[in-house]
């Protein structure tokens, strides 16, 4: 474990570093970016080491891992979001426990959130979920299905848009990604034109390890970092 602690505390370093980088290129600084540790299938003890050494926001993806995860971790220095698919009737087990879910999709799900949100007296924080490269069986609202979806969400009491998610096809060519990415961006600028009741758009989250040096680039300002971080997964998950 002390190994593993002291490689966390080194990739940090590597991944800041390579953030404070990238948003200088793109005409910005480090603090307008958030990075976002995925820890999915990492000891709770890793991850609380690595936000002891800095890291202030953590996001899983699965909610029976969060669940077990949650009360173990340390949540006076870090933010705890949701970045997995989420089934409806999985809502129940955010609800007032997580500082944003990003991973809203379909407005039966929004309307989950918000009807239990109602009930709990909180209001959740949201991003919409975007299926940028069209894949089939794949998270995420089409890109020409945004639009209707964000002024269906606008209208429903107790969650706020906080902005955009993407996660662009895995493998594609880095011209392709950063097309992607470049899209994603563009929607999130036109969105943030508009005036919408319950919107806000704070947060452009795309770029994972293998492109966040990228994302930040095409105008990403949260990156959600797993494996650069905490070493490759035993059992990658989805
Ligand atoms: C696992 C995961 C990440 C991070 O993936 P890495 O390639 O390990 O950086 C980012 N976003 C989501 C939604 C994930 O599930």
């Amino acid at each position: 474990m002390q190994q593993r602690f002291r490689d966390v505390e080194e990739n940090l370093k590597v991944v800041e570093a390579n953030i404070t980088a990238a948003a200088e290129r793109s005409g910005r600084r480090r603090e307008d970016i958030t990075l976002l540790a995925a820890t999915k299938t990492v000891p709770v003890e890793v991850v609380n080491h690595g936000i002891e050494a800095g890291i202030h926001c953590i996001g899983e993806n699965r909610v029976q891992e969060l669940t077990d995860k949650y009360d173990r971790y340390r949540r006076d220095l870090a933010e705890v979001q949701f970045i997995g698919h989420l089934q409806t009737n999985k809502v129940k087990y955010l609800i007032g426990k997580v500082s944003l879910i990003q991973s809203i999709d379909s407005e039966k799900l929004a309307q989950e959130v918000s009807r239990l949100s109602v009930r709990h007296h909180v209001t959740t924080n949201i991003l919409l979920e975007v299926n940028i490269g069209r894949e089939e069986n794949k998270s995420g609202v089409l890109p020409e299905n945004l639009e209707s979806l964000l002024n269906k969400v606008s209208a429903m009491p107790n969650i706020c848009v906080k902005g955009l998610m993407a996660i662009p096809p895995a493998g594609a060519p880095k011209e392709e990604t950063f097309l992607y990415f470049t899209k994603m961006h563009q929607y999130f600028v036109d969105i943030s034109t508009k005036t919408l009741d319950n919107v806000t758009m704070q947060f452009l989250s795309m770029g994972m390890s293998a492109d966040y040096e990228m994302a930040i680039e095409a105008g990403a300002n949260m990156v959600r970092v797993g494996s650069a971080l905490f070493g490759p997964r035993a059992y990658p998950q989805k």
